[in-house]
């Protein structure tokens, strides 16, 4: 990873990480915490949320304004990818490949990394409460990712709505629901390995359960595990890359995965073990259960999301929202119909970036849309890929897929692009 003790220190004595490890008690809930400004009248960027939107928008808004004082809150002290976490699932490629530090472009670009949690907003003072203190701004960026919304599945009895988080987490968040998996993956003796697709479309990564369905089924395959992954979706066929996970599934794992298309859950029933859909029932002798998904808690909390909704309103095509101007959603939190992607992310946050800088010098600018490029692993050292951008309709306010290209031909050339493109993104953002 190449992070020595030294370039910590550097760091920390420059000032670019307040962290809640070492910090002696928690701050009170009224205390500013004092995060010096470039000069006394920068204007102060604050963006929640050290994902792949909010990491990148860090360092191209300081990239482009070094004038502008720029503070990113993460709640986790590491960033942990889950691009590729798919193959780290199934020990295709190490963790280190997956986990990178905030100190090193917090302290390259001059930004604020504060690892914290933002439990409040008073959008009247233009204060975030952190458990560290209160920050002010003058814009804030709202890129704090997804939530499990399990009430249409499993209802909203904590008691059934924790099991379904501790016992069969969805694992499309990063960090602890992963190693869970893992584990659950590499101690599975035989049967049924359920997996889901969220119905819709405005799941974390499209194509993510069935990739990560079909490489679960290649590590039972290569270990010889009497079992098979039962994949229930409620679409037709996969949205994207349905050619090559075909191939996958007739040719390279036949036999350890069934697909069951068109299946709308009813009801899971834990005590049962068994899911109940409208195409019968399926038992499970272990469940990876990946339900609808929704705006992160603290935008509901902010107040930016219409009773009913799951997704904050914006003012399209931009990202300021319809509730508060000084307030943008970036990254999967947004409402655009984009795929909820790491590369939609990524690429939209260096347009954000100039945005904002704009938007605090007064200027417009014309509309650019995001680029979508995603990989999907098939098979030990093949992938396919789809690549495409979006077009906004200003008549129509309305958003469509734009210029779709896909190689859904599994190949160790894309393997390999796949590994690079990843790499690629977290230079962009870390280095
Ligand atoms: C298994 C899997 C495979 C995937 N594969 C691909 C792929 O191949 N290609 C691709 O492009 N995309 C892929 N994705 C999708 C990609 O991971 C997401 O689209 C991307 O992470 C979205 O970035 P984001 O910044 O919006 O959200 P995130 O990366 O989730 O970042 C949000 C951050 O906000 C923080 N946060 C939230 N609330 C608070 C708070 N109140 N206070 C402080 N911090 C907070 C969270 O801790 C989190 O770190 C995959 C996802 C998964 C799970």
């Amino acid at each position: 990873m190449g992070v020595s003790r030294r370039d910590l220190f550097k760091a920390v004595g420059a000032g670019a990480v307040v962290s809640l490890i070492g910090s002696p008690t928690f701050a009170k809930k009224a205390e500013t915490l004092n995060l010096p400004k470039p000069s006394k009248g920068s204007p102060r960027v604050v963006i929640v949320g050290g994902g792949w939107s909010g990491s990148t928008l860090a360092k191209y808004i300081k990239k482009k304004d070094p004038k502008v004082d720029v503070v990113l809150i993460e709640r986790r002290a590491m960033f942990m990818s889950c691009p590729v976490s798919n193959l780290w699932l199934v020990d295709l490629v190490p963790l280190e490949f997956l986990i990178h530090s905030h100190l090193k472009p917090a302290s390259k670009y001059g930004y604020h990394f504060v690892n914290a949690m933002v439990h409040d907003i008073d959008r009247e003072k233009r204060f975030v409460y952190t458990n560290l203190g209160k920050i002010h701004y003058d814009y804030l960026v709202l890129a704090t990712g997804i939530d499990y919304d399990y009430s249409q599945w499993v209802g909203t009895d904590p008691r059934d709505v924790e099991i379904a988080m501790t016992k069969y987490p969805a694992a499309f968040k990063p960090g602890n629901e992963h190693i869970r998996l893992k584990q659950k993956i590499h101690d599975f003796e035989g049967g049924n390995f359920v997996i889901t697709v969220p119905p819709g479309l405005d799941y974390r990564c499209i194509p993510g359960p069935y990739e990560r369905a079909t490489m679960v089924a290649w590590f039972f395959k290569k270990n010889k595990v009497p079992g098979k992954v039962i994949l229930i979706d409620p679409h037709n066929d996969p949205p994207v890359k349905a050619e090559g996970f075909h191939k996958a599934w007739n040719e390279y794992v036949k036999g350890y995965i069934e697909y069951l298309p068109n299946a709308q859950i009813k009801e899971v029933d834990f005590g049962r073990k068994r899911i109940v859909t409208n195409v019968g029932d399926v038992k499970f002798d272990d469940l990876n259960l990946y339900p609808r998904c929704k705006s992160a808690p603290i935008v509901f909390k902010a107040g930016l999301v219409k009773k009913g909704d799951r997704w904050p309103a914006l003012r399209w095509p931009w990202y300021q929202t319809v509730e508060d101007e000084r307030i943008l959603c970036t990254g999967d939190a947004r409402n655009q119909p984009f795929s909820k992607s790491g590369n939609t992310a990524n690429s939209e946050a260096h347009i954000v970036a100039e945005f904002v800088v704009n938007l605090i010098r007064g200027k417009e600018m014309p509309y650019r849309p995001p680029r979508t490029l995603c990989y999907s692993g098939v098979d030990k050292e093949k992938a396919v890929w789809v690549d495409l951008t979006y077009k906004y309709d200003p008549k129509k306010n309305e958003f469509a897929f734009h210029n779709v290209k896909m190689d859904n031909t599994p190949s160790k050339k894309n393997w390999i692009a796949y590994l690079e493109w990843a790499k690629g993104l977290y230079r962009d953002m870390f280095s």
